[in-house]
């Protein structure tokens, strides 16, 4: 972190500064210029409030020029994580999985679904027992009936499951009942009780990117389950809120590389949230596939105009069909060594 003091401030303001920064435990180095004086500040700045420092008077500017989150930064761990996600399913290091189901668990269909996804290439099975519904009055969740319904099908037929959890005071249930995954989604991508819940289990998290959230902000996300110890953490982006109103949300691609180039984890692209609609979900799939994500999450119903939630955005399982044999293609393609390499 470096502090830029104003030109007007004399030798002994500096002085104070140093000793208050000193004072708290940190190293500083001073570079005077001919317009300006540098205040370096060696430690962990993560300490520091940049904005109280800024607010002492001869601080003309604070910046940081550390990203803040230390665990999840690939410049403290250089290779790529892989999470262990269950039933040998390995995310992440060149390993692309495709999670698949309906947004709600709803009953019995859900075996149905499951059994169509995985035939055409669905690896993982999602299903939410537990839905944060933006209003009070809609369909809430089947709740632990749900997360039994998810355990049967993913035994049946040999894949991690993966669910969302919304209340601290459920994580105990979720790991008692042996989910191999938890979610934590985008209304509770700040839910900082929660993640530091999930970071005390050693169960493999899926965090989703806020709607209005920054990347460095789900980093730090990500950055509060690791601190608590558990540093199998899978980020997604499943877009963000703009002005844009023809699709629900609107799919951040470029936030996949950029992950990818800041931190280690693994980082999947959501294009059912993203869009919203049926119609662009494909595109969108392949589209995060191209960008490099390590693998997709996508919701798939046998039929949608009767689901319990977000029927608008599943794909049929003939869709779904359709959209792995490109998302294969396009995986070759950006694996394959060209001329040269
Ligand atoms: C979901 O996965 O069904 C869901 C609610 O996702 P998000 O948190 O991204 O809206
Ligand atoms: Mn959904």
């Amino acid at each position: 972190m470096i502090a830029l003091v104003k030109q007007t401030a004399t030798d002994e303001q500096l002085g104070q500064l140093i000793s208050w920064i000193e004072g708290r435990g940190f190293k500083t180095h001073v570079s005077e210029g001919d317009n300006e004086t540098i205040v370096g500040i060696i430690g962990d700045t993560t300490q520091i409030d940049p904005f109280l420092l800024e607010s002492m008077s001869i601080v003309e500017r604070v910046q940081r020029v550390s990203e803040p989150f230390k665990k999840a930064n690939r410049k403290f761990h250089p290779d790529d994580t892989i999470v262990d996600c269950g039933h040998g399913v390995l995310l992440g290091g060149g390993n692309f999985q495709v999670m698949a189901g309906p947004c709600s668990v709803e009953g019995d269909n859900l075996l149905r679904i499951a059994k169509r996804a995985k035939q055409a290439g669905a690896t993982m099975l999602r299903g939410g027992a537990y839905k944060p519904r933006t209003s009070p009055y809609a369909y809430q969740g089947m709740g632990e009936k749900g997360l039994d319904l998810l355990m049967d099908a993913g035994a049946q037929l040999n894949m991690p499951v993966v669910t969302e959890v919304m209340d601290p005071r459920d994580v105990e249930l979720f790991v008692s009942k042996g989910i191999d995954v938890m979610q934590i989604g985008a209304r509770n991508a700040q839910n900082f009780n929660l993640l530091k819940e999930v970071g005390k289990t050693n169960i493999p998290v899926l965090l989703k990117r806020g709607m209005s959230q920054t990347i460095d902000e789900l980093l730090m996300g990500a950055e509060y389950i690791m601190s608590e110890g558990n540093q199998n953490v899978i980020l997604c982006e499943r877009g963000i809120r703009t002005f844009e109103t023809r699709t629900r949300n609107t799919f951040d691609v470029n936030a996949i590389p950029v992950l990818k180039h800041l931190s280690h984890l693994p980082v999947v692209g959501d294009p059912s949230h993203s869009t919203g609609y049926t119609r662009y979900v494909r595109a969108a799939a392949y589209a995060a596939t191209a960008a490099g994500a390590d693998g997709l999450q996508i919701e798939v119903h046998d039929c949608p105009s009767e689901a319990w939630s977000d029927g608008a955005q599943a794909l049929t399982p003939d869709q779904f069909a359709d959209a792995m044999a490109r998302i294969r293609l396009i995986r070759e393609a950006i694996t394959a060594p060209v001329d040269g390499e």
